[in-house]
């Protein structure tokens, strides 16, 4: 049966009639600007934050668009991914009716926000070496599952799974598939982006927290087809990116050659860093990376844990977290950073 969005979307979003901001309404040439209730007198500051910013990143997402060879109408710009993925939930999960299925040990927020917006959770862990189980995904999904979360490369095991097999997840998956390439730029993989329009489930997401080194200002995408994209836009918060981060993401966008370089840089110190605590005895394992990060499974996560804690490095305990018993997962630093690293490990 065909994919038809309107199928999958909750009531009360057809329903909605989306709130209409000033800067909305109004888009024409004007000089006086006496409609959104702004302070006309200035800030504290000297640059012009005293209006609201563009609430659909008009300029942010042409560049985009562009990088990635989508139209503008298929990119949704968030508050971080975060946003993306709460609105996921609110746009297709009927609170304590529908379920979302998830691939554990994978990223945090899906459960979280599925708590947030009273939705059940519902788990296919992956296989012993990290693969998607295929019959659990299966027998876990059923008519009120919405949404089928698949992280790649997956946080906190860093792999990545096969680009078939998420396709054919998203073929045979009657809810929306959610892609999240949070690491992608460090993975020889190719996004998945490409497929939005040859599938209509398929809602990729990226972000510039990562490979851009943009944390700090909360920017994530959402790539989907254009009706997706619409349903997103009608439900975000009007004024979601702050002038401040678009104005930032739209500097940052005129440097991908030099973004480029610091993921290869990442890249090649990630390799080193594998190497070098390959030979460190209290390493017992160490699980394949596309991200920038290493899963370590070691002899006692929880006493290097404290022991690198007290040596002011801190890295992430993963032990308590299914199939991650005894590891740490450890972000790539700088070469100075990572030779301090290795150097407290080489100690204990
Ligand atoms: N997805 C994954 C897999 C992540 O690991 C993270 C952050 N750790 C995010 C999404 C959230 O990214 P953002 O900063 O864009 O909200």
């Amino acid at each position: 049966m065909a994919f038809k969005l309107v199928d999958i979307v909750r009531e009360n979003i057809k329903r909605l009639t989306p709130y209409s901001s000033a800067r909305k309404e109004f888009s024409g040439a004007a000089q006086i600007f006496l409609d959104a209730n702004e302070n006309s007198f200035g800030s504290p500051l000297p640059e012009n934050y005293n209006r609201y910013p563009d609430p659909l990143q008009t300029e942010i997402k042409a560049k985009i668009a562009e990088i990635n060879d989508v139209n503008a109408s298929e990119i949704f710009v968030g508050n971080g991914s975060d946003e993306a993925i709460d609105l996921l939930f609110r746009i297709f999960c009927e609170p304590r009716t529908d379920n979302v299925l998830i691939c554990p040990p994978t990223y945090g927020m899906y459960e979280v926000s599925a708590e947030i917006n009273d939705i059940s959770i519902r788990r296919a862990n992956l296989t012993a070496d990290f693969r998607l189980d295929f019959p659990a995904i299966e027998n876990a999904i059923d008519a009120n599952t919405k949404l089928l979360f698949v992280c790649s490369p997956n946080n906190p095991t860093g792999n990545s799974f096969p680009r078939e097999e998420i396709l054919k997840l998203a073929e045979m998956f009657a809810g929306i598939i959610v892609v999240d390439e949070a690491y992608i730029h460090f993975s020889p993989e190719k996004s998945l982006i490409g497929e939005i329009n040859h599938f209509k489930n398929l809602v990729v997401l990226q972000t510039f927290s990562k490979a851009w080194g943009l944390a700090g200002l909360r920017v994530g995408l959402a790539f989907a087809n254009a009706e997706t994209i619409a349903t997103f836009n009608r439900v975000k918060p009007p004024y979601n990116v702050s002038q401040i981060a678009q104005e930032a993401i739209l500097e940052a966008l005129k440097n991908y050659e030099t973004v480029k370089k610091t993921i290869a840089e990442i890249v090649s110190e990630r390799e080193r860093l594998i190497k070098n605590l390959s030979a460190i005895s209290l390493v017992e394992k160490l699980y394949p990376t596309d991200a920038n990060f290493v899963l370590v499974k070691t002899s006692d996560a929880e006493r290097i844990y404290r022991y690198l804690l007290a040596e002011k490095i801190v890295v992430r305990n993963r032990s308590s977290v299914e199939l991650c018993a005894g590891c740490l997962r450890i972000t790539i630093g700088t070469s100075a950073e990572n030779e301090s690293l290795l150097k407290a490990l080489r100690k204990i």
